[in-house]
């Protein structure tokens, strides 16, 4: 099955300006799944005149028309959740109870942000200078960039355009040129209902170096939020500070789960099956770095090996049983790969693993690596795949030195019976989510961000549609 789809410009369906196309394959089977425009600078340029044309209108709707539009888009995600589920599993290749599971949220995310919208806060007016009266205003910021990466397709791409909207910006958006197939089916059905006035959303396809740094370069767009690697963060970044455009950054984790010696260790398997190998591991959260106790370090192991073996490995496409498909792509693999290998060279393990099918598929078998040390480059570097290593720690101090001892800093999780120790780790961890008996939950009302190198931003919760507003003074003479 190969379909082709289009981009959304200015309330248009639109082929790329140029004629381009570019392939989009299933990583279970390397199955051809679509065609989809292969953009250039030129579409870039179309795309933000678009959006600049519809700044003026957007910023001037009522927070409860931009919350009207965001409901619809939510009521749009809940009728048409099964087919953009069907889309993103064989996109992606995760599991079809996942993208199943993940629909509803992002639909939840958008009914948070229209309640946003209706709900920014701001200092009183006052008198601060005799005979003046002062008041600040939340503004919208203008034309925004947005770049999303390919492990949550859809519901990243909600987690930004959400609060740019709801704050009043319109938005030039690119999905990543592997995932593009949920987000373009999901504003295709949007342009075709006419939920949005026209360039207030516009998703444009096409790579990094073209695409996505022609959007950051813009100088018409004044702000830009990107999810994707450290190096390519670094990289827009450094490109941003010349037209000092505003930016927003999710970037990779390496989240350390520091298992402390009364944890209840069932539970702490359950925590590693789900969060080390959701999606296959290509998670930024994912717990990556299983930091145990010595005391209870070969007792773990041994519930953990059985659990780790049991994980259901396939191609998505045989039902609902399947709990791990393939990673993104061939590349993807042979780079995961290439950290396991590395890894073993320099005198780690692998202790287990589980299954993976043989054959054109990008599948990799959930692993468990130890006899890892701190400086490897297994435990300092985001693998983005279903690997975890797993180092015994002696005490309490030494496993949060280890734990905060990466450049990353997104999220982290703390298990213990004891509120005090949970506590303090909670103070001194330097992330921007630590759970406690529990790793990946997360929900709208709460920011997501991270620390270091992981970025700067948060998305999600009233602190990211803060993030899309400008603060302006304005004072008023009474004379
Ligand atoms: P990536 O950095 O390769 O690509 C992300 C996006 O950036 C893609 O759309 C890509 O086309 C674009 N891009 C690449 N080079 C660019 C450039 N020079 N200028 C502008 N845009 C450019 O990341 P990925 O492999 O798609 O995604 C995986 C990464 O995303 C992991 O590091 C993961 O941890 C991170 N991630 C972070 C979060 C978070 O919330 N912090 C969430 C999901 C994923």
């Amino acid at each position: 099955m190969s379909q082709t789809q289009l981009n959304v410009v200015g309330g248009e369906l639109v082929g790329a300006l140029e004629g381009a196309t570019r392939e989009v394959r299933n990583p279970a089977s390397d199955e051809l799944i679509a065609l989809v425009p292969e953009g250039s600078v030129a579409d870039v340029e179309r795309a933000v005149s678009a959006a600049a044309a519809a700044a003026a209108s957007w910023r001037d709707s009522t927070p409860g028309e931009r919350a009207g539009v965001l409901l619809a888009l939510a009521d749009l995600l809940d009728e048409h959740g099964e087919e953009l589920a069907r889309l993103e599993s064989a996109n992606v290749g995760k599991p079809i109870s996942l993208a199943r599971e993940e629909n509803p949220i992002s639909a939840d995310n958008l009914r948070f942000f229209a309640a946003a919208a209706r709900n920014l806060e701001g200092r009183a007016a006052g008198e601060y200078v005799s005979g003046y009266t002062s008041m600040v205003r939340r503004e919208p910021i203008g034309v925004v960039g947005q770049i999303a990466p390919w492990n949550y397709p859809l519901q990243m791409a909600v987690w930004k355009l959400g609060p740019a909207l709801a704050a009043g910006n319109t938005v030039v958006l690119k999905p990543s040129e592997l995932t593009p197939l949920s987000l373009l089916r999901f504003v295709t059905l949007a342009t075709e209902r006419e939920l949005l006035p026209p360039g207030v959303l516009n998703v444009i396809t096409g790579d990094g170096e073209h695409v996505g740094a022609g959007l950051v370069a813009h100088p018409e767009v004044r702000m830009v939020s990107i999810t994707g690697d450290v190096s390519t963060g670094k990289l827009v970044a450094k490109s941003a500070a010349d037209t000092l455009k505003r930016v927003h950054l999710e970037l990779g984790g390496k989240a350390p789960m520091v298992v402390f010696d009364d944890a209840d260790l069932e539970a702490v398997v359950r925590g590693i099956r789900l969060g080390g190998y959701l999606n296959s591991g290509q998670d930024c959260t994912a717990c990556s770095r299983v930091l145990v106790s010595e005391r209870v370090h070969d007792r773990l192991l041994e519930v953990l090996e059985p659990a780790i073996r049991s994980l259901q490995v396939a191609d998505p496409a045989q039902g609902d049983s399947v709990e791990m498909g393939p990673v993104v792509s061939g590349e993807q693999r042979e780079r995961v790969h290439g950290f396991i290998d590395r890894a073993v060279a320099g005198g780690a393990q692998v202790l287990f693993s589980g299954s993976a099918p043989q054959g054109a598929g990008a599948f990799v078998a959930p692993t468990v690596i130890g006899g890892v040390t701190q400086e490897s480059e297994i435990v300092q570097r985001e693998v983005f795949g279903p690997v975890v290593t797993v180092q015994r720690f002696a005490d309490d101090a030494q496993a949060i030195a280890w734990a905060n001892g990466v450049d990353y800093g997104l999220a982290a999780s703390v298990w213990t019976r004891d509120v005090a120790r949970a506590m303090d780790a909670a103070r001194v961890l330097q992330f921007g989510t630590v759970w406690i008996n529990d790793h990946l939950p997360f929900m709208s009302e709460m920011p997501h961000g991270g620390f270091k190198q992981s970025g700067y931003g948060k998305d999600m919760s009233i602190y990211s549609v803060q993030e899309y507003t400008e603060i302006k003074h304005v004072m008023i003479s009474h004379a």
